[in-house]
């Protein structure tokens, strides 16, 4: 078993490295000799009136393509299964197929997806290569391996990807430029009512403790002022580590103690560990907040972040008798 989880502080012990690497440069290997022959007349077979193919890594990604190009565009999203944990995804050979005809990638970076790196270096000496334009978020906003990956929760994030994926668009497709010109100022609109409850948060809740499982909240937490607590706990769940004991006291003890006034459990990313911190969270009374990795079905990027938004004010208002 294979599992490409990124490592961002915590060094992977060299024998899943070696083996994860191994595997994916034979795998590539195997893709570069199959689209050597796949690529013949791809970039003429962009007519005018076809859709334009794009892959997104994460389904969050891949909405902001699909609210922006609208009809025009037929969107692959990787990442989608709400019952998986994106951090143990593995590549699979649909993904590189699905990249083949991409005009337009985004993935997040910062080694969140280290396997598009990857299979893009695979697919990278192909005709199509020359035509596709790849956004790589991590990059739209100075992030880099190391740092908390899960960019799309930065509120500054999705208005440079929008940006980025409507310039790609108007590209590839110049005829409907003004169409997603038009789609990316709607999508910027749209993102008001989220920018105005963090505001609202910030005002209400700033420098309240908080904690949570994995750093998934991270950065929305920061926007809106909270503390977040036991970080080293959340990095070895994201990195499928052993939490240290003192951190796991830690953690149990600003629950037990109720020195927290949330904790933001990702429901996405859970072992028995964050679930038995769920379970003392309840029994010591903390309210909890579920958050997930990827945008679930039936809702739109700015809806998924606005929900979790408002839980968060209710449990927060839970948390702080007084203050409602
Ligand atoms: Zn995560």
């Amino acid at each position: 078993m294979i599992t490409f989880t990124h490592a961002n502080c915590t060094p992977r012990p060299a024998t899943a490295g070696t083996r994860r690497g191994f595997a994916l440069a034979r795998f590539a290997a195997g893709l570069a000799l199959a689209l050597g022959t796949a690529f013949g007349g791809a970039s003429a077979a962009m007519a005018a009136s076809a859709t334009i193919p794009v892959v997104a890594a994460e389904n969050f990604y891949g909405d902001v393509v699909k609210q922006i190009g609208g009809n025009y565009v037929d969107v692959t999203s990787v990442l989608s299964n709400p019952d998986q944990d994106p951090h143990l995804f593995e590549a699979s050979p649909k993904t590189a197929r699905a990249l083949q005809n991409a005009r337009v990638v985004v993935y997040n970076g910062a080694d969140y997806d280290p396997w598009m790196t990857k299979l893009l270096g695979a697919t990278g000496g192909g005709k199509s290569a020359n035509n596709r334009t790849t956004i790589v978020a991590a990059d739209l906003v100075g992030k880099k391996a190391g740092d908390n990956p899960h960019l799309w929760y930065d509120p500054k994030t999705m208005p440079a990807v929008a940006r980025a994926v409507s310039a790609a668009l108007g590209a590839a497709d110049p005829a409907h430029k003004s169409v997603y010109d038009a789609n990316l100022a709607t999508f910027l609109a749209s993102l008001q009512p989220v920018d105005a409850k963090v505001a609202a948060l910030r005002a209400r809740y700033q420098g309240q403790p908080v904690t949570a499982t994995e750093p998934v909240f991270g950065y929305m937490s920061d926007a809106i002022g909270l503390d977040m607590r036991n970080l080293r706990f959340q990095l070895a769940t994201m990195n499928d580590t052993e939490a240290s004991a003192s951190d796991i006291a830690a953690f149990e003890r600003d629950l037990r103690e109720r020195r927290v006034r949330v904790l933001i459990y990702n429901s996405q990313a859970t072992e028995a560990l964050t679930r038995r911190m769920l379970a003392l969270a309840k029994q010591s009374k903390v309210p909890s907040v579920s958050v997930t990795e990827t945008q679930p079905a039936g809702v739109n990027f700015q809806q998924w972040m606005l929900a979790q938004l408002d839980s968060l004010d209710k449990a927060l208002a839970v948390g702080t008798p007084g203050q409602h």
